[in-house]
């Protein structure tokens, strides 16, 4: 699995109705789609999703976030996938974020920062299986 990472569109991206700009962007960029649906997650499951950030302050605020309204979740395939997507994204706070980079272009705050993406190889196989299902990946 080396070579997928998981990136979701959080809510904010959904609505600004960003989300075809976005995908649009990240397969110019080279990452084929080996899994995507839209769809609502319930708190249990963005608790357990963000459970590594548990004790951060922030941690209720997100998953009260994340489950504000729909979201992407898409299991993406390239060759270095986990770093190649997060310098395609940009730094976690749009602010900080270089020019050009997907949270540049659409994320609000460092908060609602319109994607993620896994931070590992290893976290990235446990992401895709969070959403997807083996027979809903090519
Ligand atoms: P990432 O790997 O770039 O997504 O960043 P982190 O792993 O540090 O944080 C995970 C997510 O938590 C971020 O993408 C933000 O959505 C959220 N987050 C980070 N810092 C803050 C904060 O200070 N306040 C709130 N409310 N959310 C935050």
């Amino acid at each position: 699995m080396s070579n997928r990472t998981l990136a979701i569109i959080k809510p904010d991206g959904v609505r600004k109705n960003v989300v075809g700009k976005i995908i649009a962007q990240i397969t110019e960029a080279g990452f084929t789609v080996k899994g995507m649906k839209l769809m609502r997650m319930s708190k249990e499951s963005a608790q357990a999703f963000y459970e590594v950030h548990k004790e951060r302050p922030f941690y209720g605020e997100l998953v009260d976030f994340m489950i504000s309204g729909p979201v992407v979740p898409i299991a993406l395939e390239k060759e270095n996938a986990v770093a190649d997507f997060r310098k395609l994204i940009g730094a976690t706070d749009p602010a900080q974020a270089e020019s050009g980079t997907i949270r540049k272009l659409y994320a609000g705050s460092k908060a609602e920062n319109a994607v993620h993406g896994s931070d590992s190889d290893e976290n990235a196989a446990l992401e895709i299986s969070h959403f997807f299902s083996r027979n809903e990946l090519l």
